[in-house]
């Protein structure tokens, strides 16, 4: 599917490896002042003056994480950068830098690579962070992208998954589940392309779910709206493997247990009506569909006044003693123990 949509064709071979990272990085500048030298020299030099720095790095595996036959390479690219700039934002730090590493096999004409950089440097300038570096190589099959990203903060702001305290509020920004149901949802129609390549879905009732899987964003904007509410989070996490993986992160890290209420995980109507159509139960697919790069924290009770009615924030539970365990409130008002699936686990019994 990749492939047919180029009507031009360059072998990776007719550039080879120097020309591919001058063509590819050709019109990338950097802008901020912490980036003293980006691409092209042996390393980048970065100035954060007395500020702290904070790096992440992520890799990302063709059929393990990534599946081309839906996944554009533009919206890859994209999602790349987002998944690391969203881990700089679960450390309540700003996301300056980027390096991009690629290997991919001769089956990438230069074509698909420019779609692919295409996405990265949307994301790039969207998120306000240079590309200061990165390589390129080939690969015996499929391709394999890593994207380290590098942030600032100020020593008092970072924000570690350790620091709550049993009394604690447990706090989600914007709502859990739909990139998930939106994978499920880009499956589904894989494989009615497969059985019947002219037929052209409806894609409309699903149209956020599916830009939650494709075009996720990170939450880089919560670092200031916390900083105008005079609010610093006690510990804070990226929602990536799942809602309940991330709490008991959050517990296991400050040595506390949780209740998280059922009625208060914040879900989108059009997630609701899909999990109906596909029959599958919405608290599981909020607590374990992963992918959301929504921020999930812990504030002091006494900071509840400076969040409370603020569209960006749900209160879903409270930390407690580490004795009282990590527990989902239901409904009925009974107590089932958190346990981290994930969503490999959920597809797995499928
Ligand atoms: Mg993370």
């Amino acid at each position: 599917m990749i492939e047919d949509k180029n009507q031009q064709r360059t072998s990776l071979s007719a550039l080879g490896e120097f020309g591919l990272i001058g063509h590819l990085t050709r019109d990338i500048e950097t802008s901020l002042p912490s980036t003293l030298k980006g691409i092209g020299d042996d390393g980048a030099v970065l100035d954060f003056k007395d500020k702290k720095v904070v790096v992440s790095t992520d890799l990302l595996i063709e059929g393990v994480h990534f599946d081309l036959a839906y996944m554009p390479l533009k919206h890859l690219g994209y999602k790349a950068v987002v998944v690391n700039v969203s881990d700089i934002c679960a450390m309540n730090a700003t996301p300056t830098q980027i390096t991009v590493s690629i290997a991919v096999s001769n089956r990438f004409p230069v074509e698909a690579l420019d779609e692919l950089y295409d996405g990265i440097k949307h994301a790039a300038k969207v998120y306000g962070v240079d590309i200061v570096g990165g390589d390129t190589t080939s690969s015996q099959k499929g391709m394999i992208l890593s994207i380290t990203a590098i942030g600032e903060a100020e020593a008092e702001d970072i924000t570690y998954r350790a620091g709550a305290t049993s009394t604690d509020l447990l706090i989600v920004t914007g709502d859990v589940g739909a990139a998930y149901m939106g994978l499920q949802v880009l499956e589904r129609e894989k494989q009615v392309f497969q059985v019947n390549p002219n037929n052209q879905p409806d894609l409309d009732p699903y149209n956020y779910l599916i830009e939650r899987q494709l075009k996720p964003e990170a939450r880089k904007d919560i670092k200031a709206i916390l900083k105008a509410l005079e609010l610093q989070p006690t510990s804070m996490i990226d929602v990536s493997d799942g809602l309940s993986s991330e709490i008991i992160h959050l517990c296991k890290n400050s040595g506390l247990g949780a209740s998280l209420y059922e009625e208060k995980i914040p879900v989108d109507p059009q997630l609701i009506n899909v999990c109906e159509e596909f029959n599958i139960d919405i608290t599981t697919v909020a607590l374990n569909g992963g992918e959301d790069y929504e921020l999930l924290f812990t504030i002091k009770q006494a900071d509840y006044d400076k969040i409370k009615g603020n569209p960006n924030f749900t209160v879903i539970g409270h930390m407690t003693e580490e004795s009282a365990g990590i527990n989902l409130v239901t409904r009925a008002n009974t107590q089932i123990p958190l346990k981290a699936r994930g969503w490999n686990a959920l597809s797995e019994g499928e």
